[in-house]
């Protein structure tokens, strides 16, 4: 009886003092590896993040591992990019986490992809087909302006969480909205020779990329998004290829390569293969990782 009582008051002291724990350290989590590079830009150390995913995983089929459920029941804030890009795993990972306040719905969910103006919206895909991208184009973190769209509307959800911190959100976005404009200035300048270069997708990944430095997207190794290559597209795509002098075959690290060496190879094509995503466990910033991918884009030979 008296063990029982102690467990009920220990229950009661620790909801009492979970409140003010949660001030302390705004808890985030990330679906992909980008957002908790922004996260982190914007929160410092008044928040704590994690991301469900790395950028070697294709963010369209993660796992739903309950240790990611775990990191979810925790969470104050979910990040989420949006357009049907999670709607494979998230959805069962929300039900397991038994987390109220980050529910689709909820002030601690954010789908940042409401910040950006979506691509390939309404094409009458539909997901029977196989067709990932149903809704639209979730693939917008490879261009930054969106990226300022969307740490904007991260600095202001945090400060709406955590009010006593909302001038200190504030200050560093806008010193990560300075630094944004100088690097993508910078970006900008070096890759101004890939405009009206012709080049072809492993997946749709790439229609944010290229409406951000003007490279010309001819054709995609899939011929739906998330549909792997018959024989048949992949001659056809060869033909696209010499035809169109496409310069090079871009595609994310986790996709089979195969199909695309070949293109490349009897065509003259680079196979060039970019960095999905901010390598956040490892310590890279958004920034180091634009770089990366701005160091694999230079590669291409116009
Ligand atoms: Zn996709």
């Amino acid at each position: 009886m008296i063990q029982k009582l102690f467990v009920a008051l220990t229950v009661a002291l620790a909801a009492l003092l979970a409140p003010a724990l949660a001030r302390a350290e705004v808890k985030v989590v990330t679906t992909v590896p980008t957002l908790a590079s922004l996260a982190k830009a914007i929160g410092g150390s008044k928040i704590k993040v994690v991301s469900l995913s790395l950028p070697t995983q294709d963010p369209h089929f993660v796992d739903a591992k309950p240790s990611l459920a775990l990191e979810l029941s925790q969470a104050d804030l979910l990040l989420v990019v949006g357009q049907g890009l999670e709607s494979g795993w998230l959805p069962a990972l929300l039900t397991g986490a038994r987390n109220a306040g980050i529910q689709a719905g909820a002030h601690g969910h954010l789908d940042c992809s409401g910040r950006v103006r979506v691509l390939d919206v309404s094409q009458n895909a539909d997901r029977s087909q196989g067709d990932v991208h149903p809704d639209g184009n979730p693939h917008y973190l490879f261009d930054p302006r969106a990226v300022g769209a969307v740490a904007e509307g991260i600095a202001r959800r945090l400060g709406e969480l955590d009010p006593a911190e909302a001038a200190f959100f504030q200050a560093r976005l806008e010193k990560f909205q300075s630094r944004l404009g100088e690097a993508r200035a910078a970006v900008e300048g070096r890759l101004a020779r890939l405009r009206g270069v012709p080049v072809i997708g492993y997946h749709k990944s790439w229609p944010y990329l290229a409406d951000w430095l003007g490279v010309e997207l001819v054709d995609y190794v899939e011929p739906k998004p998330g549909i792997p290559p018959t024989p048949a597209h992949v001659a056809r795509l060869l033909a696209t290829a010499r035809k169109r002098n496409v310069r090079a075959i871009l595609q994310e690290s986790y996709y089979p390569e195969e199909s695309s060496a070949l293109v490349a190879e009897k065509s003259g094509a680079a196979l060039v293969v970019l960095p999905s995503g901010a390598d956040f466990e490892g310590g890279q910033s958004y920034f180091a990782y634009l770089e990366a991918l701005t160091q694999k884009l230079e590669s291409i030979r116009p």
